[in-house]
């Protein structure tokens, strides 16, 4: 059988080009070496991490509604029953895409792919066991895997990454976290609620370095209120494991002073890095630039013409809902369609306690681009329904360009903060000015209010500040 598309990897990038490209007409299959689909995002990634997100959320809260007496009695979190609730949710949602696969004639082969030559892949299977498929067009959609740090050997118990964060058997007492990014800000933020104490080390002086200065700034305070303790400008030279749990060596980057930190476990968070292991690039002649990473031009076609790739393998964030998009953009492609990404609005959100979102450009990109910017900032402190709910940390910030007032991002911290981010998103996506976003009738009492008054405080017309 010669598919028109086979698609390697059934994560966020894979699946979501597999439904569409059978949609639109072609024979599709996927070939996914996990025994689930789904890939990062639902098995070990985007979904568990918010499962835990949530209720640890809710655990921490209401200790301190007992705490305020507006709750009375005893509250304690039976953790080996919140992963259970964590794996029922996943089987959930992977056994979903499985429906999704049969419903949409998607044909999903599950094994080990690797390239032949540029139109036949073998894969082998669970048993050992190989198969050789041909397709006219191919998608690698193969995602990503922890990046690993030099002379630290992760063992999944004491020395863990995100996959083994998410399948910790109790809370540990102590937590090292090594990298302020956003898996190890979210990760780090859900033992902390439950009693962990967590100390985070970052080589940068900033956390979540790509974000907003400003916003980042606040994110840290806001984490050290809560309980995070962050070691900045710091480098992690070694982690040793004892008989109790580990020893983290830490040496300073600004004057060289070592420090030695004890913890139970250690989590490894420096980032994710594209995977093409024994996939047989070579052998199809694809090509990967120095740091492992597939280059496609803007219709995501590699340097082989029937070899596109998408996703966390490819440049760009490495954000599920990119791969989604690219995923859907490749379909219509190999459809004879038109389909493409608009990079430069691709929300980003950190799912902490407050929330972190943020889409377009920082005040830094701006000042770097020579863009004359106006900014319009709001605090969550003055909005009725955050007040309401007395949940009122963070404000929204909206940068406009100075002369068309055209929105040219907008950064938030606040309850909520990735659900009302898309607004904006909307709106830059019909190129809205924040005039636009202002004169828009926004109900009350909403947390997006405070994104009407930020783009009123662009023109310094807000009411409620
Ligand atoms: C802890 C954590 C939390 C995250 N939270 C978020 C979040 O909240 N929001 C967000 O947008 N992103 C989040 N991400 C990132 C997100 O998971 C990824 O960006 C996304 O999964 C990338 O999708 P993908 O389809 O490119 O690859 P992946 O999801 O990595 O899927 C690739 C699949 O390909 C399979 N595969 C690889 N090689 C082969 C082969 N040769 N043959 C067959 N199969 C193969 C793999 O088994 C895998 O299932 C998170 C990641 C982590 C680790």
């Amino acid at each position: 059988m010669m598919y028109d598309v086979l698609i390697i990897g059934a994560g966020p990038g894979g699946y979501v080009c597999a439904i569409k490209a059978a949609q639109l007409g072609l024979k599709v299959a996927c070939v996914e070496s996990r025994k689930t689909l789904g890939g990062t995002c639902l098995n070990v990634g985007c979904i568990p991490s918010k499962t835990l997100l949530e209720f640890s959320e809710k655990y921490y809260s209401s200790k301190h509604l007992i705490e305020e007496g507006i709750l009375s009695g005893n509250v304690a979190c039976n953790f080996p029953k919140l992963m259970e609730k964590k794996s029922s949710i996943i089987s959930q949602l992977t056994g979903g895409i499985s429906m999704l696969f049969k419903k949409n004639k998607v044909t999903h082969i599950q094994g080990f792919a690797s390239f032949k030559d540029k139109n036949t892949i073998v894969i082998t299977k669970e048993d050992g066991s190989k198969e050789e498929v041909q397709s006219k067009n191919f998608v690698i959609a193969t995602g990503s895997e922890v990046t690993p740090l030099p002379n630290v050997q992760i063992d999944e118990e004491k020395i863990i990454s995100s996959t083994g964060a998410l399948e910790l058997k109790s809370v540990p007492n102590k937590m090292v976290v090594i990298g302020a990014g956003v898996i190890g800000l979210e990760l780090g933020s859900v033992y902390n609620r439950l009693g962990s104490q967590v100390e985070v080390i970052e080589f940068l002086p900033k956390i979540t370095p790509t974000m907003d200065g400003e916003i980042s700034q606040n994110f840290k305070k806001i984490l050290e209120k809560q309980g995070l303790k962050f070691t900045m400008e710091s480098k992690v030279v070694g982690v040793e494991k004892t008989s109790k749990g580990v020893v983290v060596n830490v040496e300073s980057v600004k004057d060289g002073v070592k420090a030695s930190i004890e913890a139970d476990v250690c989590l490894v968070a420096i980032g994710r890095r594209a995977f093409t292991n024994g996939l047989g690039l070579d052998i199809a002649g694809v090509q990967i630039n120095q740091r492992g990473i597939v280059e496609v031009n803007a219709k995501f076609q590699t340097n082989v013409p029937n070899i596109y790739a998408i996703g966390d393998v490819i440049p760009g964030p490495m954000l599920a809902h990119k791969a989604e998009d690219e995923g859907v953009a490749v379909a219509e492609i190999l459809a004879g369609k038109y389909g493409h990404v608009n990079y430069g609005i691709i929300p980003s959100v950190v799912y902490t306690h407050p929330e972190v979102a943020s889409v377009g450009k920082t005040e830094e990109e701006l000042k770097v681009e020579n863009i004359e910017y106006k900014v319009g900032k709001f605090n969550m402190m003055a909005n009725s329904r955050a007040k309401a709910v007395d949940d009122t940390e963070g404000f929204v910030k909206i940068l406009a360009c100075k002369k068309t007032d055209k929105i040219l991002g907008c950064h938030i911290i606040s309850r909520g903060a990735g659900d009302i981010i898309h607004e904006i998103a909307v709106g830059m996506e019909f190129f809205a000015s924040a005039e636009d976003i202002a004169r828009t009738c926004h109900a009350h009492p909403t947390l997006n209010e405070a994104i009407k008054e930020a783009a009123m405080a662009v023109d310094k017309s807000q009411i409620h500040s």
